[in-house]
């Protein structure tokens, strides 16, 4: 059973969803030609810690860092290291808090200084995939319709859809039910009531679908080395339009809080 949030856990998460959604807005001020990822993760734990909360990723099932930092073909989960980012690079940035017993989670890719077409065209795709996957979270719909709206949306321009790895459920953990899937069928898999709070996080692959593990465990690469985009927020399902919970407002507007 998957119980809906209370509005007193959800005024909890939404605080956890503005710090990290302010953590990536810090991260992306920085992000250009000549930086290291080690460096954009440093200033992100920092700056969550000053705010009273703990990178949540760090120490998770091992995982070195505050954030995920991945560069290109690597999709998801790639370690913060000395890489020193280049023009024309993309780099998604996921980013968790956990603050006052629960937990935050969302992710944005970068470009880093001009990318070409193709890489604007991916991101842009991505993130509307993503808002696509929002608008079908509404009670009374069914979980594949969200997975159904992002696959359906980023195929249309030929791309794909990374099958291994979904988003999900979130509250007092970073991960709980249910999975949501990034592809799928209408009105198939459980439904979503009011009150549900789950992250959407599309990873699409400008070629093939497939991916492989990296030797360290946690890297997961597009397996013909073509780039990935991932975008990611956590959102409340409401009746009629989901709640969210993050925002890329900071990122993109400049918004001041
Ligand atoms: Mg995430
Ligand atoms: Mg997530």
């Amino acid at each position: 059973m998957i119980r809906p949030k209370t509005e007193e856990e959800i005024a909890l998460m939404r605080e956890n969803g503005i710090l990290v959604s302010r953590t990536l807005a810090e991260v992306g001020k920085l992000v250009a030609p000549g930086v290291t990822t080690l460096e954009l993760n440093r200033v992100a734990e920092t700056f969550i810690r000053d705010h009273g909360a703990v990178p949540s990723f760090l120490g998770y099932d091992g995982f070195p860092a505050a954030l995920c930092i991945s560069v290109n073909d690597v999709v998801v989960h790639g370690f913060p290291s000395d890489y020193v980012l280049r023009d024309g690079d993309i780099v998604s940035v996921d980013c968790g808090t956990f603050y006052k017993g629960y937990n935050g989670d969302s992710a944005y890719t970068f470009p880093v200084g001009e990318v070409d077409a193709d890489a604007r065209r991916l991101l842009d795709v991505t993130k509307e995939s993503l808002y696509r996957g929002i608008a079908a979270a509404v009670a009374g719909n069914r979980i594949g319709d969200i997975g159904h709206a992002v696959q359906s949306y980023a195929e249309s321009f030929g791309f794909s859809v990374v099958r291994e790895l979904e988003g999900h459920g979130i509250g007092k953990k970073m991960h709980e039910s249910p999975g949501v899937p990034n592809y799928g069928r209408k009105g198939q898999g459980i439904r979503l009531v009011d009150g549900m709070t789950i992250c959407i996080e599309p990873m699409i692959n400008a070629g093939a679908k497939d991916v492989y593990l990296a030797g360290n465990g946690w890297a997961v690469h597009t397996a013909d080395h073509s780039r990935a985009a991932h975008f990611e927020l956590t959102v409340v399902v409401r009746k009629g339009q989901a709640e969210l919970l993050s925002t890329f407002d900071f990122i993109e507007k400049d918004v001041k809080f």
